[in-house]
């Protein structure tokens, strides 16, 4: 028997005890080390998440590493004992999208702790093609942050910035410190970053930014390419004020469902701007994420702020939602 975090999405998480997975063909058994949780399990949890979306009952967990425990008959390349990590989204590989290399948008949605069970567990079985092996370069908590990580690097590998872009973040929360430390390898000039709250200094830092702005002391640099992350309306509206004629706009935050913003479409005209919206990660750009930790030039452990033993996940969610900046992810250690 193993542990399983799960619910039904009636508002609560409940550990509870099942069987362990039986092996198929092609299959490898991990248990999962690092399991991050975010808003999103918070909104499968009370089922305010699209239906469309989730099988109920789900064990929660998309952003986790683990370690192989056992193999199924036919796995070639995956061994016993390796720490590895698990593309979340499964691509069908047959649809229009996958065949475009446009995974993200495969049109038979399936993905780890949304369709399927996911990491907040003693056990996961995954398909061996899906299963990335880390090297000694890349901790269990980097590992954890290769979901969040990817879908950053997703719409970084769409926005494209040239050797020596200015860029800008917009927003201190996971997703943008994480846009900060990625944007590095695309070889900007700098990487400035806005936030709301002071005491994140100490990981936007870590995060390799140069300078780190307060909303309330922004000058009028202008930049040629921002990144929202932020999910707010006034992010997004500080957003079209900071780019440069020919300037880029990245969307990753969400600022609530069917919520809308007023926009000056002649500053957007006159400005020559570009504008991405990007949706969850790529295999490509999961693979290119991974490489970046395995290489060692990337590595997120920083971003780690609070670890609770499984079996404490209320403290985890307590963190989630309470706990006072520097506030970065949040893990739980099954
Ligand atoms: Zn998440
Ligand atoms: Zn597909």
């Amino acid at each position: 028997m193993m542990l399983a975090l799960k619910t039904s999405g009636n508002g609560k998480l409940e550990l509870v005890e099942e069987s362990i997975p039986v092996l198929g063909m092609g299959q490898v058994l991990i248990q999962p080390v690092a399991v991050g949780i975010c808003a999103t399990d918070l909104e499968i949890t009370h089922g305010t998440i699209d239906p469309a979306y989730v099988n109920y009952p789900i064990t929660i967990g998309h952003e986790w590493s683990g370690v192989v425990v056992e193999c199924g008959e036919g796995v070639k390349r995956i061994n016993i004992g390796d720490r590895v990590v698990v593309q979340g989204i499964i691509p069908c590989e047959k649809c229009r999208e996958c065949k475009g290399g446009h995974t993200n948008r495969c049109e038979v949605y399936d993905e780890y702790g949304f369709t399927r069970n996911g990491a907040a567990s003693s056990a996961v079985c995954a398909q061996e093609h899906l299963v990335h092996v880390l090297t000694a370069k890349t901790s269990d908590e980097s590992g954890a942050l290769v979901e969040p990580a990817a879908v950053v690097t997703t719409g970084l590998l769409k926005a494209n910035p040239s050797d020596n872009a200015r860029i800008l973040v917009i927003g201190d929360g996971t997703i943008g410190l994480l846009s900060a430390k990625l944007a590095r390898a695309w070889k900007p000039s700098k990487v400035d970053l806005v936030g709301l709250r002071p005491e994140q200094g100490p990981l936007v830092a870590q995060a390799d930014v140069d300078t780190f702005f307060l909303t309330s002391d922004v000058n009028d640099e202008k930049y040629d390419l921002v990144i929202e992350a932020s999910g707010s309306k006034s992010g997004f509206e500080m957003s079209m004020t900071k780019m440069i004629r020919g300037g880029t706009l990245l969307v990753l935050g969400l600022i609530g469902h069917q919520e809308t913003i007023p926009l000056a479409v002649d500053d957007l005209v006159n400005g020559d701007f570009t504008m991405y919206g990007s949706f969850g990660y790529t295999s490509k750009a999961w693979a290119k994420t991974v490489e970046l930790l395995n290489s060692g030039e990337l590595d997120l452990t920083f971003l780690v702020t609070h670890k609770f033993p499984l079996t404490q996940w209320e403290l985890g969610v307590d963190a989630l939602l309470n706990a006072p900046a520097p506030r970065g992810k949040v893990l739980l250690l099954p």
